[in-house]
């Protein structure tokens, strides 16, 4: 079937621009960590990307290792390019990311120039792409000196194999650290990728502050909190749902009584808002000024859609706000 996008895929979608940098992003981004693998039916991540973009998702999300098996999101990603997308190309925003385990031996993980330029040059073949628009150093490397790694990055965008530089979990105080080195090299940092949601709120604790000052934006990864902030848990685990799945980061002890008896206290505020629990938790992300896109994942196209009804009601009441810190305090 011959991909047409819909014309009116910009009509609706907010988008925000990325720190004091040229770039906008979509408010709700897609990422490929889990459903576009090698183990994933073809037909539903194409489903779920062409839904995305219909709704005015420009941004898709990867790295080197998502799958599985390591690599085969990006291998999806390109075959998607290839049969649908590519004619787009210059409408979207495409990243990658190397930090975590790729390959054996002692170039393939953390750090340094060496993986991060061979990896990125395999993301590339791999997706068919010239160049990917952000390459992301996906966590910091307690070993390597972070010169050499943001060397790497300013490397990356000057040889044309990215177009902007990011990093991912950075503390404050690293993140301070990696902006000073490349704005000295001259390659301001665009982008900061951390966890936050309503169950992880680490970035609260200066790196919004940091992030704010030096002007790059902020894109937050499992704003759903891989699932338990939405309804799907809410009776029982189901089958085909992350707790469920081998492989995963999400275990079954993680949907505790604990979480899921905080999960239906504010599915009722959710409920008085008009919106759906997956769609109240984006908008709380997105009430920080500093947070440039939510970055959900998916694994069939109704979650992309629900998603991005989440931008009809992204006003929250003080009484709303102070309801759910009750209940996240609880
Ligand atoms: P989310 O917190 O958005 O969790 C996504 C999961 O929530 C889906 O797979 C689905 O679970 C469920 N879900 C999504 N929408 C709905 C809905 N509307 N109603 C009910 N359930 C819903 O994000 P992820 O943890 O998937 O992470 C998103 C992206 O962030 C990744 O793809 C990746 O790009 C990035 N990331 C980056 C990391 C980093 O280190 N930089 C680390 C982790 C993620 P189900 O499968 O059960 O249907």
């Amino acid at each position: 079937m011959t991909y047409i996008p819909a014309e009116t895929r910009y009509d609706s979608m907010r988008y925000n621009r990325c720190g004091r940098s040229g770039i906008k992003l979509p408010a709700v981004s897609l990422g490929l960590w889990h459903n576009f693998g090698g183990v994933d039916r073809l037909e539903n991540a194409r489903a779920m990307a062409w839904r995305a973009f219909d709704l005015g998702i420009t941004h898709f999300d990867l790295a080197n290792n998502y799958g599985p098996p390591y690599g085969s999101a990006e291998e999806t990603f390109g075959q998607i390019l290839n049969k649908d997308l590519r004619p787009f190309r210059d409408e979207l925003i495409i990243s990658s990311k190397a930090g975590w385990d790729m390959w054996p031996g002692p170039y393939g993980d953390f750090g340094s120039r060496k993986y991060l330029v061979a990896s990125l040059d395999q993301s590339l073949k791999r997706m068919g792409l010239e160049y990917v628009d952000i390459f992301y150093h996906h966590r910091p490397d307690p070993e390597t000196p972070m010169e050499e790694t943001m060397g790497a990055l300013d490397f990356i965008v000057r040889s044309g194999r990215a177009l902007y530089a990011g990093i991912s979990s950075y503390s404050a105080k690293q993140t301070h650290q990696a902006v000073r080195i490349l704005n000295e090299l001259g390659t301001p940092l665009l982008i900061h990728q951390p966890s936050y949601n309503m169950f992880d709120r680490w970035i609260e604790g200066g790196l919004l502050d940091v992030l704010a000052e030096e002007g790059s934006g902020c894109i937050v990864f499992s704003p759903l909190a891989q699932g338990l902030l939405t309804g799907r848990y809410l009776d029982h685990i189901p089958d085909d749902s992350r707790a469920a799945k081998p492989d995963t980061f999400l275990s079954r002890e993680d949907v505790s009584q604990e979480v899921v008896g905080k999960v239906r206290r504010l599915n009722e505020i959710a409920r008085q808002r008009g919106q759906s629990m997956a769609q109240m938790s984006i908008a709380w992300d997105l009430r920080n000024p500093i947070v440039t896109s939510a970055l959900i994942g998916a694994s069939r196209p109704e979650q992309i859609e629900d998603a991005v009804g989440a931008l009809q009601n992204l006003e929250f009441s003080s009484e709303e706000l102070s309801a759910i810190e009750a209940i996240l305090a609880d």
